[in-house]
């Protein structure tokens, strides 16, 4: 990989998500390592805005933000833009696309993956929605599909290209659905004057008793009322059998003509192959960690973030696999690598909840906290707040803020592009580098 050897121990982290900058900023101040930051991605995505981007409110490079932005100027902190194949734990060395690089300390901080529970006609035919990429593909998919609908005099062909499915009602499907929802009711209006925006229909798919299961119950109940009042049409304890491209069949014997079918309905770790079986939690895909992140069975392997799976008595399945537990375990472990290093006693991590939230649109968000509850207006402004708290750099708070503020005063979604139309084909694939024959260090 072309990384000089110096003095300093070398600390390899693999992705550049939550966890994975947050650990490298706290670093960089240090100056007391060699910092190498890989990612198959040259960017960070802010994925609690992707659906914003789906649905042309967001233009993409306002929730990405280059990684090697974060190490300009630093001295001996290194970028290198490839996918991470294995680990060869016994030699500490990293093999890639690009060529192979050892390690002191590796970290391991490769988020998760869309979950299609092995359902191969969904992962061929649906859209799934966890990278830019994907996020694009959905966006230009549905304004295509808007307008074949404005040219074909086949009925069934209309209905099907203005019928919307979103498998999943978690944060993501219900993000979605709304968003989808206020396209057909403020955009269609006035961009399709031959589309009724009663022909349009969206249908949101659960598969338990209740939308947003990870959160309370007023709070579900409250996210329902919304996206009723928005004519999201619910389908509860509805799971999704098959989509063959055409149609979407559930247990429960619906069918659904839809040529717009989206996948929310789960993630699963990414893991990188290599480690002992007893690293891996192959249910959950993901890396059996001590209260130190330390990978089981391993002193300098550490894995942060959606990848861990750190088993406690609060959180007996591990934490939930969203940003904060991300942020908070780069920002430990940090301090942990230091602490290391001077050979002092490593601090046990310990997350702290600061409540979930979830947004349905214009005026409408639920947000649970540790001893409230609440839903509408104020919800929603904090939602809008925090969102733009975490969004990663200033520009793209200011790009955002200002979008957002033009979209609420003109009702408008001002990013409706088929910059790059989406064709089908590979879609759920997301391979920068393809991999190459492998190059000495
Ligand atoms: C659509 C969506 C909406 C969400 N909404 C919210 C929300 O509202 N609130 C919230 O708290 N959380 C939300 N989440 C969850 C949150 O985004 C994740 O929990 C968080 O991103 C986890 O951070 P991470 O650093 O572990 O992984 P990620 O942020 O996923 O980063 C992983 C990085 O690793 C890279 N990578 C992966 N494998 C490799 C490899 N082999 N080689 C090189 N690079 C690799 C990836 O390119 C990526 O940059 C949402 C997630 C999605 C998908």
């Amino acid at each position: 990989m072309n990384i000089p050897n110096t003095k300093q121990p070398r600390i390899v982290i693999v992705g550049g998500g939550f966890a994975g900058i947050h650990l490298l900023r706290k670093l960089i101040k240090t100056k007391k390592f060699q910092l190498v930051l890989i990612d198959k991605h040259n960017y960070h995505s802010f994925q609690p805005l992707l659906y914003q981007v789906s649905t042309s409110g967001l233009e993409p490079d306002s929730i990405a933000y280059p990684l090697r932005k974060i190490i300009t100027s630093v001295e001996n902190a290194y970028f290198r833009l490839t996918e991470v194949t294995s680990i060869d734990a016994k030699n500490s060395t990293l093999h890639s696309s690009i060529g192979q690089i050892t390690y002191d300390y590796l970290v391991i901080a490769t988020g998760s993956k869309t979950n299609f529970f092995g359902n191969k006609s969904i992962e061929k035919n649906g859209m799934a929605m966890k990278t830019i990429p994907q996020a694009l593909n959905i966006r230009s998919l549905i304004l295509q599909n808007l307008e074949k609908a404005t040219i074909t005099t086949h009925k069934e062909e209309r209905e099907a290209l203005l019928n919307f499915v979103i498998a999943g009602a978690g944060p993501t499907g219900v993000e979605l659905s709304g968003a989808i929802a206020e396209v057909r009711n403020n955009i269609v209006p006035k961009d399709y004057i031959d589309i009724q925006p009663s022909e349009i229909k969206i249908h949101l798919l659960e598969g338990l008793e209740r939308v947003l299961p990870p959160m309370s119950e007023k709070a579900s109940a409250k996210a329902k009322k919304f996206l009723e009042e928005l004519g999201v049409e619910i389908h509860l304890n509805t799971m999704v059998e098959d989509y063959d491209g055409e149609v979407v069949n559930t247990n429960k014997g619906d069918r659904f003509k839809t040529k717009t079918f989206i996948w929310s309905a789960g993630v699963t770790g990414a893991p990188v192959k290599g480690l002992n079986a007893n690293a891996l939690v192959e249910r959950a895909n993901r890396y059996n960690v001590n209260v130190f992140n330390q990978v089981e069975g391993y002193e300098n392997v550490f894995a942060i973030g959606d990848i861990a799976l750190m088993k406690s008595e609060k959180y007996p399945k591990g934490h939930p696999m969203v940003a904060q537990p991300a942020i908070q375990q780069g920002e430990n472990l940090a301090k942990n690598l230091i602490k290391i290093q001077k050979g002092e006693k490593l601090k046990p991590f310990s997350y702290f909840d600061k409540g979930t939230m979830a947004t349905i649109g214009r005026n409408k968000a639920v947000v649970d906290l540790k001893r409230s509850t609440f839903g509408g207006f104020f919800a929603w402004f904090i939602w809008m707040f925090v969102h733009l708290w975490f969004l990663v750099g200033f520009r793209n708070r200011i790009v955002t803020f200002f979008n957002w503020t033009y979209n609420y005063i003109n009702f408008d979604r001002a990013a409706r592009l088929i910059i790059r139309p989406f064709r089908g084909g590979v879609k759920n694939e997301d391979l920068v580098n393809p991999p190459e024959e492998e190059e000495e260090e």
